[in-house]
This record gives C-alpha cells, sequence and structure tokens, in this order.
C-alpha cells in the first residue's frame, strides 16, 4: 500500500532525531572520551568485550548471513595467539629470524605469522567440510575445534598445558602498549575498522552474493555467483577475524596457554553471535558486551545465593541462554532497533541519474535476430527407471518466443534445469551461443548471457526488491571483496542499482522497489524474478510458468513487456499453463506428454494436431480447447 513512501521519505510526525550514523558516532566520540577516567577494572573488561566482538563479528557473518554454524572459532583465535607468542619468546624462532626476534617488530611478525597459518589452515578446512551440508559441516567444526585445542596443548614447542609466558607487549611509534588502557584502544579501533569494512562489504555487490548463501544458492549460482568460492572466503575472513584477536589478547594477557581456545569458548562465541543477534554486525558487539558481562555477574552472585559447593555458573548460564534464545529468536539486536527506531531512523539516499552509470557496467551485444541462441539435441534425463525427458530436441532462436506446454509431470521444469546447467543431461548435448555446456554449471550458463526465472519463486524475502534485481546485475560489476570493504566500488554501485530500478520500473514494480520481496503478492514476486534476469541483459530468458498468480491486467502487461522483449531481439523459452497467454504470445510451441515431444510447430499448427487434443483431453485440462475455439 504505502509502504513505498514510509521506507523513502520521512514522516512528518516521527522525524528521527538522529540518524544511525550520528548516533555511532556519537557514541564512539563518548567512548573514546570516558577511556582514560573510566576505572581500571572497567577498562580491562571493555577491551575483553572488544576482543570476542571482534570474533563474534566474523561469526556473525558466518553464520547469521552465510548460513554456516561454526562451533572450532576459539581455534582460529588460539592460532593467532600462539603464532605470535611463539615467535616473539623462542630461541628458534629468533635464530630464524635474525634481528627481528626480541624487537618492537617481533609482534608484527607474529601478527603475519598468524594470518597466514590461519589463511592457508581456514583455506584447506573450509575446502573440506564446507562440502558437508545440514548438520554435518556444524558437527565438523566440533572435530577440528577439538583437535586443534589439543593439538596447542600437546605440542612440546608450544609449552604443552603450562603454555607460553614473557610475551612481550606492543610497541607503536616508541609507545609500549602493556597496559588494558593503551592496548585496548587498539582492540577497539581494530573492532570499529572491522565493523566499518563488513559493513561496507555487506552493503555491496559481493554483498548481496553473500546474502545468497543462505537459503539462495541454487538461485544465486544462476545469476552467476561462484557460492562455492564465497563461502570459503567468508569462512577464511571469519578465522582471519579470530586469528586477530588472538593475536591482540596474547599481547594483552601477556602469556598464552590452552584453556581460552577450547571448545567450551567456540560455543559461547557462537551464543554472543546468536544472542545479539544473528544476522546484524553491531549484535556482535551487544552480544559479547551482554555474555561477558553477565559472566562477571554470575561469578559474583551465584557464590554468595547458593554457596560455593558447585559450579552453577554455566547451569544459570545455559538457562539465560535458553530464555533469550526461546524469547527473541533473532537475538536481541533487532528488538533494541525497533525500539529505537522512534529516534534513530536511516536516511535514504539520495537517486542516482541512472543514464550516465550504467555506462560502467558490463554491456552484452545482443545476437542479431534469427540467431540460433539455444540448441538442445536429443536431451534425456532419467531417474532411476522413470524417463523424465526422453530425446528432446529444441532449438531456439534470437527474437522468438518459444513455448513447451505439457501437462504436469511432462518433464517442462526438468528440461529447463537442464538447458540451465542445474541438472546434467543423462545423455544428449546442449549448446548455448554455439558453446557445448556439457558438465558445465548454472552460472557458466548466466556468464554466456542466460537469465532465468524458477518455477518456485526464489527471492531472498527479507531484502528489498531492489536489492534482489541488483543480484542479477551480477556479472555486469567486477569490484571485489576488498574494493567493496574499502568503499572503492561505489560509483560500480551505483550504476548497478541505477540499473536494477531502470529493470524495475520497466517490469511495473517502481512503487515497490523498497519494500522487502516477501511483502509482495506471489504475482508480483514472479515479476520481480523477470527484472532480476533483465538485470543481467541476457540474450536468452527462461521463464518457468511466468503468468501463474497474476490478474488479467498484470497478464497482459507481462505479455506487452515479452513482446517488447522480443522486439529487442531477445530469445524466449517459457513454460506456462496458461492457453490463451501463450496462443497470443509465441511463436512456436514444443508440446511434451510422458517425457516426449508429441508436437512442434506453430500456435495453429499445434492447436490443430490431434495428438495434442488427445493428451489434453486425457488430462484434467481442457483449457487448450477453449484458447482453440
Ligand atoms: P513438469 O514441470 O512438466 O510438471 P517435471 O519436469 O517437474 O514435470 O517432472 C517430470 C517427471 O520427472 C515427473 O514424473 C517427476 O515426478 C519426475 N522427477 C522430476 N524431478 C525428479 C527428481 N529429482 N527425482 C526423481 N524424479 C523426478
Ligand atoms: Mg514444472
Amino acid at each position: 500500500m504505502n509502504s513505498s513512501t514510509t521506507s523513502m521519505a520521512v514522516p512528518d510526525e516521527g522525524r528521527p532525531l538522529v540518524t544511525p550514523r550520528t548516533l555511532t558516532l556519537a557514541c564512539i566520540a563518548t567512548l573514546a572520551l570516558a577511556w582514560g577516567w573510566l576505572p581500571e577494572f572497567t577498562v580491562a573488561v571493555l577491551s575483553n568485550i572488544g576482543l570476542y566482538a571482534l570474533v563474534a563479528v566474523g561469526l556473525v557473518m558466518l553464520t547469521g548471513v552465510g548460513g554456516m554454524t561454526s562451533f572450532g572459532q576459539a581455534a582460529f583465535v588460539g592460532m593467532g595467539a600462539y603464532a605470535t607468542a611463539w615467535l616473539c619468546t623462542s630461541p628458534e624462532a629468533a635464530s630464524w629470524l635474525g634481528g627481528i626476534a626480541g624487537t618492537a617488530l617481533a609482534p608484527w611478525a607474529g601478527l603475519l605469522l598468524g594470518l597466514v597459518l590461519t589463511f592457508g589452515l581456514a583455506w584447506a578446512l573450509g575446502a573440506v567440510t564446507l562440502k558437508l551440508s545440514g548438520h554435518y559441516l556444524p558437527l565438523c567444526t566440533i572435530a577440528w575445534g577439538l583437535s586443534l585445542y589439543f593439538l596447542l596443548g600437546n605440542m612440546a614447542f608450544l609449552g604443552g598445558q603450562t603454555g607460553i609466558t614473557g610475551v612481550p607487549p606492543l610497541v607503536v611509534a616508541g609507545v609500549s602498549l602493556a597496559t588494558p588502557r593503551a592496548l585496548g584502544v587498539v582492540v577497539w579501533a581494530v573492532l570499529l575498522l572491522a565493523l566499518w569494512a563488513l559493513h561496507n562489504l555487506l552493503d555491496s555487490r559481493e554483498g548481496r552474493a553473500i546474502r545468497a548463501l543462505k537459503g539462495g544458492r541454487l538461485m544465486a549460482e544462476s545469476m552467476g555467483v561462484d557460492t562455492a568460492r564465497h563461502r570459503i572466503k567468508l569462512f577464511v575472513l571469519a578465522a582471519l577475524l579470530a586469528a586477530v584477536s588472538g593475536w591482540l589478547y596474547a599481547h594483552l594477557q601477556r602469556f598464552v596457554n590452552p584453556t581460552p581456545f577450547h571448545l567450551n569458548i567456540g560455543i559461547e562465541l557462537l551464543f554472543m553471535a546468536v544472542v545479539g543477534g544473528a544476522g546484524h554486525l553491531w549484535g556482535a558487539v551487544l552480544g559479547a558486551a551482554l555474555i561477558t558481562l553477565l559472566k562477571e555477574k554470575l561469578q559474583d552472585l551465584l557464590p554468595a545465593l547458593l554457596g560455593t559447593s558447585g559450579n552453577f555458573e554455566v547451569v544459570v548460564f545455559g538457562l539465560l541462554m535458553l530464555f533469550v534464545l526461546q524469547r527473541f529468536a533473532d537475538g536481541l539486536w533487532p528488538t533494541l532497533a525497533r525500539v529505537a527506531r522512534r529516534w534513530v531512523r536511516p536516511v535514504a539516499p539520495a537517486p542516482v541519474g541512472a543514464a550516465l552509470l550504467s555506462a560502467q557496467l558490463a554491456q552484452r551485444q545482443l545476437p542479431a535476430k534469427g540467431t540460433l541462441l539455444l540448441q538442445a539435441e536429443a536431451v534425456s534425463k532419467r531417474f532411476g527407471g522413470l524417463v523424465a525427458n526422453d530425446a528432446i530436441s529444441l532449438r531456439l532462436h534470437a527474437g522468438e518466443v518459444h513455448a513447451l506446454i505439457g501437462p504436469n509431470g511432462a518433464g517442462k521444469s526438468t528440461f529447463f534445469n537442464m538447458v540451465s546447467g542445474v541438472a546434467d543431461p543423462t545423455s544428449g548435448t546442449v549448446q548455448l551461443l554455439g558453446a557445448a555446456m556439457a558438465g558445465q554449471p548454472s552460472r557458466a550458463f548466466a556468464a554466456r548471457g542466460m537469465g532465468r526465472t524458477f518455477q518456485h519463486v526464489r527471492l531472498l524475502g527479507q531484502r528489498s526488491v531492489l536489492e534482489n534485481v541488483a543480484l542479477g546485475a551480477h556479472l555486469r560489476g567486477r569490484r571485489g571483496w576488498l574494493a567493496a570493504m574499502l568503499r572503492l566500488d561505489r560509483s560500480e554501485e551505483a550504476a548497478l542499482l541505477a540499473e536494477a530500478r531502470r529493470q524495475i520500473e520497466r517490469c511495473g514494480l517502481g512503487a515497490h522497489a523498497d519494500t522487502p520481496a516477501a511483502a509482495l503478492s506471489l504475482g508480483q514476486q514472479r515479476v520481480v524474478e523477470i527484472a532480476r534476469a533483465l538485470a543481467g541483459q541476457p540474450a536468452v530468458l527462461l521463464l518457468d510458468e511466468p503468468a501463474a498468480g497474476l490478474r488479467h491486467l498484470e497478464k497482459r502487461a507481462l505479455s506487452d513487456l515479452l513482446v517488447q522483449l522480443r522486439a529487442e531481439g531477445l530469445g524466449i523459452l517459457v513454460v506456462e499453463h496458461d492457453m490463451e497467454f501463450v496462443m497470443n504470445l509465441a511463436d512456436r510451441i514444443t508440446v511434451l506428454e510422458f517425457g516426449r515431444v508429441i508436437a512442434s510447430g506453430t500456435p495453429a499448427q499445434v492447436q490443430a494436431d490431434p495428438r495434442v487434443l488427445e493428451a489434453y483431453l486425457g488430462g484434467a485440462d481442457d483449457e487448450l480447447l477453449e484458447a482453440a475455439r
């Protein structure tokens, strides 16, 4: 209804007092000003919160945003801590590194060593474990979390269970950061920097791809995203943040032993991310603060209440966690943000001129009309004994709408999956713009010029229509993770969003661009999928039941859009049950029944074909006869 107006402009009654940015800066300034005057103990606790939050924010990215649960993060903290502790204290390291050990440079070499080791290990572990799905992945993180812990505790050169003492303080520009008050500044500076970079990352082309990892991988692959690679990169990023936290920890404590890197702590870290708000970066800071303070309080309070006969903290702690997760399934941050919305509200960014921008994006030269775009030769698919597709051949040319029709279960969606790289044919070949596509993943089809929609809508429901559509333009941008983190991608990002907005308007959904996709009707969501496919500037468009759920006028608008796209030279392959829609639009029709082509030709030829009439009369569906009249 008026959702677009509420999300864009600031309504009169509730003009926000501050924007989130102003509030954040004010909080940071307050903390910075108070830092020198806070009591020693408070500063130590705040430093610990910063260290935990640095790991938890990686877990928010990994678990909350990326959908990969890890219990083993404490082990990476241990890697970072032990690497620097060993390098700064061991005689072997001193002899290997010549002059560096024992100097102010040693901790920096330790940081480098920790990052390199963690990078290698996380990449290797990720490559093996991230292929697992469901609960196997978290189980696996428990396994290697435990292994690494015992490894740290059993290696003689790392001091066994006693650990390593005499870790030197960090020295920056001649100033020794030996106290929490001094090093805490670095901890919080690193944390704030990480929050800023991750916020930027999520607000970018690559960020949209990352958000699709949780529950949208098949869709993202069809938009050209290499999801396996993104998962590993996210895993490595979270591990590196943990390693940096470990490095700071080692130089804060000035000694290390295995205890703080146990699986227990890994579980606590995951709690922090989840309790704070699994999908929200600042939730990590909130969760780290709450759990650290809670543990402090419980340690004081419980012995006084219940006596010292047992370790009741763990029990009470667990019960409190249960309560929080039960009451606030998405963590506390969203609740806090909802309460604060009366005073704090984001200001909508000013729209950018579209025409100038889109020149920056990769442009595809559409093939001339009549060019053979998609060629399936004798494509078959068997599921055990069932032949879902039996030697189907089909050609799609530029500037043509080709409809694939047939009763339910005829094999239409199976065929779509094979000509879009989602499934491999059992036999037969598929060529896209002249290239053999055997064994290629769906993102290779996207890269060669295929755009598609899904029979069962696949959108990121919580994200805006604009973001969903912009994901379709993924392959037209180039900027990577680092550029996004450092905000070097702004003009490309503006171009991508402008292009997405253009496609949304073209599809008639301009008023809904800033609405969460899930708030739209199912019919509108199908149109969002078409806009998303168009944002990739495809030469071939595959539409699986695009008119289902649309009202009469919406169907006509969709039909007009497809006619226009055909005139521009796109080749469109469409599966659709609405016979009136198909007969008025299609240039050619292929009819499937029980996995076989039973007729193929112009709408008039197909309508006159006795086998087609038979197939449709035999089924529950006599729409074809109606349309033929
Ligand atoms: P349509 O889209 O025309 O309704 P489908 O392509 O979805 O038909 O299905 C064709 C046949 O293949 C159906 O009998 C269906 O049950 C079967 N089928 C589809 N996918 C699978 C699968 N992954 N495993 C086993 N059978 C399948
Ligand atoms: Mg189907």
